[in-house]
């Protein structure tokens, strides 16, 4: 099996006691990353009987027990059973190598391979053999873009059968990476110079880190001083104002992350070495308990808050929604997919109309701040990405099966991969 996530937005999830194979009968299951869309169900499915081997990268395994205890804060389990769970957890998960071909029962095998998105994802390979027949199938899982921060680029993979392909963004192409962090610029810089706060809500695990290492950018390098007056009116690597991370499991990643420094790419090693921690700037506080969370509600104008959930469908970023949302000077910045059915998908498609409002946490609130989507922050490929990861496969999958996507964006996708000659079913 490979992923166990749970569902978001109007997405419905199928019961486990009906799956086509009962959860003692797996023998592994296979974890491309740790957000949760992939891993969520994994407590239900050991409750549920599963007892074989959980498979996936180093860091990927060093962030699941993180995620997962956040996560299950949020479902009906006592403190004994979350550690029990999690305990199970740790002891059936493994970390693997990136690169290399390990054997299975049976007589399959896997490899993985990284593909940017977040740390410590990856796609995976498998190998079916039978007699002299080989079969094999990859699983593209979520794939990253090129120029992710902190991620080395998606690597090429082999020659496979079938293809199950992600298609989360198969009907949109993102802005560039220098392009949405001068709009990132921008938006901070006129926000902030008209006395307003910045409210970013991310998703802990990915996100934050990616959007501390660009305001990092945005605060310490010339071309971006020059460019904002703003940023140069203070010494490099120090923020205009306060930047808040009001995320208790943000903080925790990004102390992770930094245990993980092998896996980040070149660019991110070089600063680094070069003593700019680019996951760290002057201005920048963490909001970690919630005590100092309540505080920051009150806080005055102008600041940047980062907060989760990336949907604004729970935790912290709703609070301050609420405040946040009526006030003409703040701005509401979005830099990650919004799926139909979520709270951040109302706020964008309301924000534009005459006197739009959003249900938020059953309350009524009425939109007068601006709002604005930067879509390249998306950790996944956009539709040429994910046409271009195919396409470097030396051969094609004979058949490509589309997941994790919209029916619109897998439409558009399959209509592009089908007039490049691939067969999708
Ligand atoms: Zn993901
Ligand atoms: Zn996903």
């Amino acid at each position: 099996m490979v992923d166990c996530g749970a569902v978001q937005g109007n997405d419905q999830a199928l019961p486990l006691s009906e799956w086509p194979v009962a959860p003692d009968n797996i023998d592994y299951i296979f974890l491309t990353h740790a957000h949760i869309d992939h891993i969520g169900r994994l407590p239900s499915l050991i409750t549920s009987g599963f007892n074989g081997d959980i498979i996936c990268s180093h860091p990927t395994k060093a962030l699941l027990a993180v995620m997962l205890r956040d996560a299950m804060n949020f479902m009906d389990y006592s403190g004994e059973e979350l550690e029990k769970i999690l305990g199970i957890i740790d002891e059936l998960s493994w970390g693997f190598e990136y690169g290399q071909s390990f054997d299975l029962k049976g007589g399959a095998s896997f490899s993985l391979g990284r593909a940017g998105h977040i740390l410590g994802f990856s796609f995976i390979r498998f190998v079916f053999r039978h007699g002299t027949n080989e079969y094999s199938v990859l699983f593209s899982g979520d794939l990253g873009n090129l120029d992710t921060p902190l991620l080395p680029d998606p690597e090429i993979p082999e020659a496979s059968d079938l293809l199950v392909l992600e298609s989360t963004y198969g009907n949109r192409l993102h802005e560039d990476r220098e392009k949405r962090l001068c709009r990132l610029g921008e938006v901070i810089s006129a926000t902030i110079e008209n006395q307003g706060t910045v409210y970013i809500p991310a998703f802990a695990l990915g996100r934050t880190q990616e959007l501390l290492y660009e305001l990092d950018r945005l605060f310490t390098e010339a071309e971006w001083r020059q460019k904002f007056p703003l940023f140069s009116r203070h010494d490099s690597g120090t923020s205009p104002v306060p930047v808040f991370v009001d995320t208790p499991l943000g903080a925790e990643i990004t102390k992770i992350f930094s245990f993980l420094a092998q896996f980040w790419d070149q660019e991110a090693k070089e600063l680094m070495l070069s003593g700019d921690d680019p996951l760290d700037f002057n201005g920048l506080y963490s909001a970690a308990r919630f005590h100092d969370h309540v505080r920051l509600l009150d806080y005055d104008k102008p600041a940047i808050i980062v907060a989760g959930s990336g949907m604004c469908t729970g935790g912290r970023i709703v609070d301050h929604l609420k405040r946040a949302l009526p006030d003409p000077e703040n701005h509401i910045v979005f830099v990650g997919y919004q799926a139909m059915g979520t709270s951040g998908r109302d706020i964008l498609r309301y924000s534009h109309k005459p006197g739009g409002y959003a249900v938020i946490d059953g309350e009524r609130i009425s939109i007068r701040a601006k709002v604005t989507k930067i879509s390249g922050y998306s950790a996944h490929a956009d539709a040429h990405g994910l046409v271009q990861w195919t396409k470097s496969m030396k051969e094609k999958p004979a058949r490509i099966k589309l997941v994790h996507g919209e029916p619109l964006a897998q439409m558009a996708l399959k209509s592009e991969l089908t007039r490049h000659g691939y067969s999708v079913v």
